[in-house]
């Protein structure tokens, strides 16, 4: 588990701090608790991005940030920052439903939006897809992993092609590959096809839908697909995005292999070999749709405790500060979607921890506090700081992230998303063992919930950054109590009107979270070692091409953080 660097280098940093400071975090359940309140109340209209919500959310934290004693972290101007980092966005929608249809093996064959495809509005930079005539190829899982000696690719010219992709990772369902099993890596995850497609030049990506390798129904996919899409403004978006992205269903990939002389099973069979080579397959489609872009400016808040003696080194701490605005009402009615637990709670830790920082020694590194915007329209706020970082990604030691904290009281246990293993998540499980509260992982990380939220994007940078979650081990009720209450917060509250704040909600639980997630961060700030990934990590080769900069050898293959 630990190396003989990071307890060296603990236990210089435990000599150089006096024990007493570290224990002087204490956070207020009151404070916690009017947070979740006031974010969570009407007046801030469910906190959409560039709504008057976001003014309203956006004038709050800046003020208990200050109020907290954080100095402005964000954008600088006229030599000095704001307390925001201003986060263009680009928006895109069809006019209309895009036409489609594939020609199989010389038959037409008209596809509806919706229906047999979910076609996503361009946002490579384009106002509208005109595709005539290209060939469709199946490449097996799409994935080109070097640190796990896999390629689906093998070298193939695939530029102005559509690639037919299978959902997750070649092992999922057993084969040669080696990316954990059942549990999802970066390269099963959906954005991964999409990006890996623009890598290989093509024209489109059609991912198949399937309900457990995807870990969710059609109807989610055509939901969350073929309406208005969001993504950052980039530099380059077409080396990020093929101008078409879609999924298909499984049926019509199944048409597909049986027109081209195969069939489903024998292309996922040959799919889960490391000898797979892509298989071009007896089909082309056309596609034409116009789509209206605009590009919106949502925002970031940024506070920071300036590190006593590195300041250019960071810890950061994050949490999303958008929910889901004004939208489709209720049953009652209730068209706010307040998001009082998704992500109040969140906030509420990040404001109360910025103050326990502020208010305590001064750490050696510098601590920064970042609520970020768009969370909910895939990560883009986070993406955006990990595109455009304020504080280096090189020398920012670790990331700690909350996204919905548990309101039942104190429990004996805690867990993250995802099953990395990584210096960061070590120190954690350190922590928490002291203060009596055992690491339970992801029952479930084969829905990649990893991916799923602000630490991941920092992450794909290389930056070690983890997820907290509150744990299910209830002090009072234990498991049974905790799932009682996720099931019904997943069927009736989460993502609709009534994720409102409850008088009856516990905040004694985010305390004991708080003193926590202080203990890590504290003891990051004032180490001098850098955590990193698991040698087997996707993220591990981006933290070691910044090597150098932190003055560390270039690292030892096999070598773990
Ligand atoms: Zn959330």
């Amino acid at each position: 588990m630990k190396t003989f660097r990071l307890l060296a280098a603990t236990a210089l940093a435990l000599a150089a701090v006096p024990l007493a400071a570290q224990s002087a975090a204490t956070f207020s359940p009151q404070r916690l608790s009017q947070h979740v309140q006031t974010l969570g109340s009407d007046a801030f209209e469910g906190r959409g991005p560039a709504t008057n919500g976001e003014t309203k959310t956006i004038a709050y934290l800046s003020e208990q940030f200050a109020a907290a004693g954080l100095q402005p972290g964000g954008d600088m101007v006229d030599g000095k920052r704001l307390w925001t980092q201003a986060v263009p966005l680009l928006k895109s929608e069809w006019q209309g439903a895009p036409q489609a249809s594939l020609d199989i093996a010389g038959k037409a064959t008209p596809l509806t939006q919706g229906a047999e495809i979910a076609l996503r509005a361009p946002v490579n930079g384009d106002k509208g897809l005109s595709i005539d005539g290209a060939p469709l190829v199946f490449v097996g899982y799409g994935v080109k992993a070097p640190e796990r000696n896999w390629d689906d690719f093998k070298g193939e010219d695939l530029r102005g092609k559509i690639l037919v992709m299978l959902v997750n990772d070649p092992d999922f369902e057993g084969g040669e590959g080696n990316f954990g099993g059942k549990a999802m890596t970066y390269y099963g995850r959906w954005t991964y096809k999409y990006e890996e497609g623009a890598r290989q030049g093509a024209k489109g990506v059609l991912v198949i839908h399937e309900t457990d390798p995807a870990s969710y129904g059609w109807a989610t996919v055509k939901n969350s697909n073929t309406n208005v899409m969001f993504d950052i403004v980039r530099k380059d978006p077409a080396a990020e995005h093929p101008p078409l992205e879609a999924w298909i269903q499984r049926d019509l990939a199944a048409q597909l292999f049986a027109a081209s002389g195969t069939s489903f099973e024998a292309m996922k069979a040959a799919a889960k070999r490391k000898d797979f080579r892509p298989v071009p397959l007896k089909a082309t489609l056309d596609l034409h749709g116009a789509a209206n872009t605009e590009v919106i400016t949502s925002h970031n808040v940024l506070g920071i405790v300036p590190g006593a003696k590195y300041p250019d080194e960071t810890v950061i701490y994050t949490a999303h500060w958008d929910h889901l605005g004004i939208g489709q009402p209720d049953a009652k009615g209730d068209r706010i979607y307040n998001g009082a637990i998704d992500n109040g709670t969140g906030l509420a830790q990040l404001i109360e921890q910025g103050r326990s920082f502020a208010k305590g020694q001064r750490p050696q590194r510098s601590v920064v506090f970042m609520a970020v915007t768009a969370e909910e329209k895939g990560l883009l706020g986070s993406e955006y700081y990990a595109a455009n970082p304020i504080y280096p990604a090189a020398k920012t030691a670790g990331v700690i992230n909350t996204d919905v904290l548990g309101v039942l009281g104190p429990t004996r246990d805690f867990t993250v998303r995802g099953n990395q293993k990584f210096g960061l998540l070590d120190m954690l499980v350190e922590e928490a063992a002291k203060r009596g509260r055992r690491y339970t992982p992801d029952p479930h990380p084969e829905t990649g919930g990893f991916f799923r939220s602000d630490h991941f994007t920092l992450a794909k940078v290389g930056i070690p950054a983890l997820s907290f979650g509150s744990g299910q081990d209830l002090v009072t009720g234990g498991v049974p109590r905790a799932e009682a209450w996720a099931k019904n917060y997943t069927t009736n509250m989460y993502h609709q009107p009534a994720d409102e704040y409850s008088p009856a909600w516990d905040f004694s639980g985010i305390v004991k979270d708080a003193e926590l997630l202080h203990a890590v961060g504290w003891r990051l700030a004032n180490s001098r070692d850098w955590p990193n990934w698991s040698s087997d990590s996707e993220f591990r080769a981006a933290r070691d091409a910044s090597a150098a900069e932190r003055g560390e050898a270039a690292p030892k293959k096999g070598e773990r953080g």
